[in-house]
């Protein structure tokens, strides 16, 4: 029996004291001061019932909340509804996390010890209250560094602290995107200063040749890891460089290098700075690349090593994770751009301008080729991965003339698949009842399939119950939000009055979530608008369709799909069958994969690296339908989910997108539609109940970060290490 077993769950009796209010408006601050309780649903619905409303309309941020409330009033408001228990328990149950060690990272990660990795991302999605991510990949990381927290990885991660981070998106009368920066309100983040060992606060500083650039050191803790962002909002700065980090992919190219020279070489220096030796160095997309050019600068530094034999140590402990497989997907920069601000570091390392230039090209000695990002990555990497096993081959085509005398198979790529966080992902509704029928000991952070087989013994009528009531909870989400976007716009009243009604929690629900690059196809539907009338307003199998995405504010045909989608509203046909919700974020992410019936992704292959909001999707009971691309093409096995086409492409991407929408119709209609309406005398839809199950069963596993963090464990960060070395899958 361990301590928590024995203590006591009673609470002494409270006196309105200032004392005891205090102590636990100090308890919600901790709580509220470690992203932790971004994965902790009790947690959550603790804050919320704090004050429903204020609670959504801070967008779901603890601090804020609890800035509102003094200790009295909070105090009252916790004896109102019993809750002192609740917040001991959340307290400790922080705490016991917060200092143990979990089994697994004793077994498999004890390498790492004392020199972590250091994870490099330019973004990172933790929660939406945190606004420093703007999509898949932000969500990624942050995905990666809860899973690291959760099996007791020793990990740090190193970002960008952005105060107006992402865009928010509102669509004007004409459908057309409108984009607007707002501060966020710092001091309502979870963030403390970076203090180095001894207890003084953090700068760094990175020379160009036209200044240097200061950076403040930030931290923000998501359960056991450490996620330092460095931040150019500095007196020190000019008012140029003050807003280096302001937003998340702003500005020019020059901007894009100055945000990358200080996440990469001033991401080393701040590690350095804290007292950080990392054992490995993980940079996610090659964003952060020039992070390698710092640590061989270092180990020349500090000892006395030639620039060669640096390189080559800096690569052995350099993983490298490469996420697109399109050729203008790299960043990439001139030779000016280079000289002004890699010249200081490069005159440090002993290297001439055209050394330093091949490093990031194909063709060292090519003048006209620019420096790309992608390229310093591989070179300076002895573990490069893609993102699932079609994407690895992509990738080793890509790349192939990197390594002329190589065959294609002998491309030093391998993959490691994505996955997402479950415990973020997965609603509490369905983990109560996975609990209910698994065993208290089941837990979602399993990655043993075998923990996942015993799906099949839960009731299906009972699984059914709580996926239709989150499908419940996702109209109203979507009646509140268009209401709210009707109102925005100024819409006349009889307009927003009828957005009560919108949508029908009775009729098959299929969701479309993600960016709105071009490639991603969003309007595939729209091919034969007379088809997608016929399927939507089917008097007995009747389909509906909410969509949400964001267009990159430079990306006008991206916007323009935005616009064809969200003006499908003014066609009676339409009007109650498609919406679309605006500013996807985290939060929309959630209601949707939670609520919807089936998850639809028809990119155009093999565009899609990964992709995981269908991981999410899975982790719900929803159903994916989607192009054979990206991780679906490994994951689809007939039985768990549907699929788009065969898996090829023509030549002509017309052709290709002409077959594909034929393809989406026809499993549309005659697999999707049928399996969905065709209920037992119970009503209950059986066989489709029944491909939930084998999509929980046979995916849910495999697509979790956990899965993903052991298996960079094992075929990376070990490795890398000097550890046990255990070859990257590549195949
Ligand atoms: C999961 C997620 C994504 C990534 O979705 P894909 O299907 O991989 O494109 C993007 N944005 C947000 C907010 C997400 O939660």
């Amino acid at each position: 029996m361990n301590q928590s077993d024995i203590t006591p769950t009673f609470s002494i009796p409270y006196t309105k004291t200032g004392m005891t209010a205090q102590g636990f408006y100090d308890k919600c601050m901790a709580l509220a001061s470690n992203l932790w309780w971004s994965w902790h649903p009790e947690v959550i619905n603790m804050f919320r019932s704090l004050d429903p409303i204020r609670w959504r309309h801070l967008g779901h941020n603890p601090i804020a909340l609890l800035q509102e409330f003094t200790p009295e009033r909070l105090e009252h408001r916790i004896s109102e509804l019993v809750l002192h228990t609740r917040i001991d328990q959340s307290y400790r149950r922080m705490n016991e996390y917060l200092n143990s060690r979990p089994l697994w990272a004793k077994k498999n990660a004890g390498v790492l010890g004392s020199q972590p990795v250091a994870y490099f991302s330019l973004e990172f999605g933790v929660h939406e209250s945190v606004p420093i991510y703007s999509g898949g990949l932000g969500v990624l990381s942050g995905d990666h560094i809860k899973s690291a927290s959760g099996l007791g990885v020793p990990l740090v991660a190193i970002g960008l602290f952005y105060d107006q981070g992402y865009f928010k998106q509102h669509l004007d009368m004409s459908g057309w995107q409108q984009e607007e920066y707002l501060d966020t309100m710092v001091e309502f983040l979870p963030l403390e200063p970076a203090l180095d060992q001894a207890g003084n606060k953090i700068t760094i500083s990175v020379d160009t040749q036209t200044g240097r650039i200061y950076a403040k050191v930030r931290l923000m803790k998501v359960g056991r890891v450490n996620l330092y962002l460095l931040d150019t909002d500095l007196e020190e700065n000019s008012p140029e460089d003050r807003e280096l980090t302001s937003r998340l992919y702003g500005g020019n190219n020059r901007t894009r290098i100055r945000q990358e020279l200080v996440s990469g070489v001033g991401g080393v220096k701040a590690l350095k700075a804290l007292g950080i030796t990392p054992g490995v160095y993980h940079l996610n997309e090659g964003h952060n690349a020039f992070a390698t050019l710092e640590v061989i600068r270092e180990r020349m530094h500090e000892d006395g090593k030639s620039f060669e034999d640096a390189l080559r140590e800096t690569a052995q402990r350099t993983v490298f994770t490469t996420h697109t497989p399109v050729p203008a997907g790299h960043d990439r920069f001139d030779s000016g751009l280079m000289e002004e601000h890699l010249g200081p570091l490069r005159d440090q390392l002993g290297i001439s301008h055209e050394q330093l230039m091949g490093l990031g090209r194909v063709e060292p000695y090519n003048p006209d080729e620019t420096f790309c990002m992608t390229v310093l990555g591989l070179k300076l990497s002895r573990y490069a991965n893609a993102v699932s096993s079609l994407h690895g081959d992509v990738s080793r085509r890509m790349w192939a003339h990197l390594w002329p005398h190589r065959t294609e198979e002998e491309i030093p790529i391998g993959h490691i698949t994505n996955g997402v966080h479950i415990p973020s992902w997965m609603s509490w509704q369905m983990k109560t009842l996975f609990e209910r029928y698994l065993g208290q000991n089941w837990t979602q952070e399993s990655i043993d399939p075998n923990e996942w087989l015993d799906v099949h013994n839960i009731d299906p009528g009972e699984l059914w119950e709580t996926h239709n009531a989150l499908k419940t909870m996702l109209i109203t989400f979507a009646r509140r939000r268009v209401s709210r976007q009707c109102r925005r716009r100024g819409e006349a009243d009889e307009v927003i009055e009828q957005t009560r009604n919108l949508l029908d929690p009775q009729i098959l629900t299929i969701g479309f979530g993600r960016r709105f690059a071009t490639y991603k196809r969003a309007t595939m539907l729209l091919d034969d608008i007379n088809r997608l009338d016929r399927i939507c307003n089917n008097p007995e199998k009747p389909v509906q369709f909410i969509f949400s995405g964001k267009a990159h504010p430079a990306d006008h045909p991206g916007k323009e799909y935005i616009q064809q989608i969200a003006n499908l509203r003014q066609d009676p046909r339409f009007a109650n069958r498609i919406v679309f919700i605006e500013d996807y974020d985290i939060n929309v992410a959630r209601h949707l994969v939670q609520g919807v019936d089936v998850w639809l992704n028809n990119p155009r292959r093999p565009h899609e690296a990964s992709g995981t909001s269908g991981m999410k999707a899975v982790l719900n009971g929803a159903l994916n339908f989607s192009i054979l691309d990206g991780w679906w093409a490994e994951a689809y096995d007939g039985t768990n989910g549907f699929a788009i086409g065969k898996g090829t492409t023509h030549v002509d991407d017309n052709v290709t997108d002409r077959r594909d929408a034929a393809s989406l119709f026809d499993v549309l209609e005659h697999q999707v539609v049928p399996l969905y309406y065709k209920v037992d005398e119970h009503g209950l839809p059986v066989d489709w109940i029944r491909r939930m199950m084998f999509s929980f069963s046979t995916l849910a596993w495999r697509f979790s970060a956990h899965r993903m963090v052991a298996d960079y464990v094992h075929h990376a960060y070990l490795p890398a290490a000097g550890g046990v070395s255990c070859e990257m899958p590549m195949h």
